[in-house]
């Protein structure tokens, strides 16, 4: 017997038509390329992205078609992500951190019929254009009198184009599992793989992402989203935000400390979300310019994820901001949300390092999310905190497979995704990541914790960033080594280090050496580039 009640597709376009009605003054301020802060509102963006709807039929733009945006956090860039969604095509965001052969190579395989930029990309449109032939225009997001004086071909202007739009739009009743988004993981290994986001994932993902007990995103936040609307579209903020009327704080290409601290300070956030190499540039900026963030500032949670948070960070945060921190894992199969770290009312008697300890682990499933460990031969691993095994996961906005089948099924015979990370599950459901299946260093048949021991060297005084790769041994198999860059001003030795680690982690997890470098390598998302350490590192011997 089937139930007896409407059914209605969640669809991209609902959110933004449920923000204008219940929500329309609500503020998106963006940090520009051409410069000021701009302010607008949700309905606002609802009449522009039904314009640009409009142009892009009249450009004939199909339902499927890929339309590709290389952008920064900003007010054009969430009408894009409106009005290509919502009339059926496909918002295409491209990081455009990547290398240029990547950057072509994804536009292609995507087929992107048309190309948003932003003003500070025009150089690099300029060289990509000629290989691209898929894209029979290239819109610059800015007025007429911004244009870029560079030679690209078939080049349009964003606001010259949108003036001709009409402000209403139908928005089609698709199916909601139609595709609404596109976004290719970074890949770190091999070609970039598409990540084809449908309707009903996004629309799920935005209810999860604004429920209390996940990231509790709501009309009464000021959310400062430093995660890049290319990176798994923002950790879905843009559209969460729509749906809960949250003002979003949209920080353009300015993503350097002081423009992240003013913005906080100017726009009252009470929420900000990125990953921790965005923080630790805000830290460096509080500490050389003095600053008092918990007086200045009304910060009430911080969202950390992209990598692991360290106790130091979330500590920082707590003392010097006034702000809890909501430790979060997710990937761009996961749209990204998979875990959050928020305590239990049987924590809050804990001592202080013991609650500490479980605010360092990922979390937990909000509902919608399952997950679980195995070991090598897919045996389900104990959740006991302590097994750790291959993460799996599954759910309605997990990925089943890789935009035009690259890779083949994605998923195991039971329907669970492998995540490529390691981790523990306790018996609460906290999740907590080890590490990179390809970065866990193996010592002696057992495994260290790369992910742990720089959590553990970055709480020393004098470090400002740590990486630990694992260095070939002739015993052992592999040994840690930890590679180490100095806070400015600061001095400390190898011996000082392994002492520090001592009192913190197992002795046979203390690093054989310690390497002092200027900086560390950094993926196009932030994440610490092991693979370009390791390489540094390939002919380092540790000592006897
Ligand atoms: P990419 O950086 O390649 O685009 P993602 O952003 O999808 O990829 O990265 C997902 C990976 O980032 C996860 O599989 C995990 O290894 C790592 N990661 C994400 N959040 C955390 C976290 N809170 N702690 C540790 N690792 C994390």
């Amino acid at each position: 017997m089937l139930g007896l009640m409407q059914h209605q597709s969640l669809l991209v376009s609902s959110l933004i038509e449920h923000a204008a009605l219940n929500h329309p003054q609500a503020e998106i301020v963006s940090r520009t390329s051409e410069g000021p802060v701009h302010r607008t509102s949700y309905g606002e963006v609802a009449r522009r992205a039904a314009q640009m709807a409009n142009v892009l039929t009249r450009l004939g733009v199909q339902q499927g078609d890929r339309i590709g945006t290389l952008a920064w956090n900003g007010y054009r860039h969430m009408e894009l992500y409106y009005a290509v969604s919502g009339m059926g095509a496909v918002l295409h965001t491209i990081n455009p951190r990547l290398f240029k052969e990547q950057i072509e190579y994804i536009v292609n395989h995507a087929e992107d019929q048309y190309l948003f930029f932003d003003i500070g990309f025009a150089a690099l449109v300029a060289e990509l254009a000629p290989q691209l032939p898929t894209v029979k225009a290239f819109v610059a997001m800015t007025d007429r009198a911004h244009m870029p004086q560079v030679d690209i071909p078939r080049l349009q202007c964003y606001e010259e184009l949108i003036e001709g739009g009409a402000p209403a739009f139908a928005w089609p009743e698709l199916d909601e599992n139609t595709a609404a988004s596109l976004c290719y993981t970074s890949g770190t290994t091999g070609h970039p793989k598409g990540v084809l986001y449908s309707h009903r994932s996004i629309v799920l993902h935005s209810m999860s992402a604004c429920s209390v007990d996940s990231l509790a995103l709501s009309g009464a936040d000021s959310a400062l989203v430093v995660v890049p609307m290319f990176h798994v579209n923002a950790w879905g903020m843009p559209y969460a935000g729509a749906m809960c009327g949250a003002k979003l704080v949209l920080p353009g290409p300015s993503l350097d400390g002081k423009s992240i601290y003013e913005l906080m300070r100017d726009e009252r956030v009470t929420m900000a979300l990125g990953v921790p190499t965005v923080w630790l540039m805000l830290f460096r900026h509080v500490d050389t310019e003095g600053l008092e963030p918990r007086r200045e500032l009304c910060l009430r949670s911080c969202v950390i994820g992209g990598s692991a948070a360290a106790v130091s960070m979330i500590e920082r945060f707590e003392q010097d901001f006034g702000a809890t921190v909501m430790h979060a894992w997710g990937m761009t199969e996961m749209s990204p949300l998979g875990t959050v770290c928020k305590l239990l009312p049987k924590h809050e008697a804990l001592p202080l390092e013991a609650r500490r300890k479980i605010q360092a682990k990922q979390g937990r499933n909000p509902f919608g999310v399952t997950m679980k460990i195995t070991d090598d031969d897919g045996h389900t691993l104990p959740r006991d905190g302590k097994a750790f095994g291959h993460l799996l996961v599954k759910g309605p906005w997990v990925v089943a497979s890789y935009f035009r089948g690259e890779g083949g099924d994605q998923l195991d015979e039971n329907g669970y995704f492998d995540t490529g990370d390691v981790a523990t599950i306790d018996p609460d459901g906290y999740m907590h990541i080890t590490d990179r299946a390809k970065d866990v260093i193996k010592s002696g048949g057992e495994w260290i914790s790369s992910i742990d021991l720089e959590n553990a060297a970055v709480g020393h005084p004098a470090v400002a960033e740590a990486a630990v790769i694992g260095i070939a041994h002739p015993k052992w198999q592999e040994r840690p080594l930890l590679v180490v860059v100095r806070k400015a001003g600061h001095e400390v030795t190898r011996e000082d280090l392994l002492t520090y680690l001592a009192e913190r982690v197992a002795k046979w997890w203390l690093p054989d050496d310690v390497a002092f470098v200027e900086e560390l390598p950094h993926t196009a998302t932030g994440k610490l580039q092991k693979m370009k350490l390791r390489e540094q590192f390939r002919d380092y011997s540790l000592p006897a």
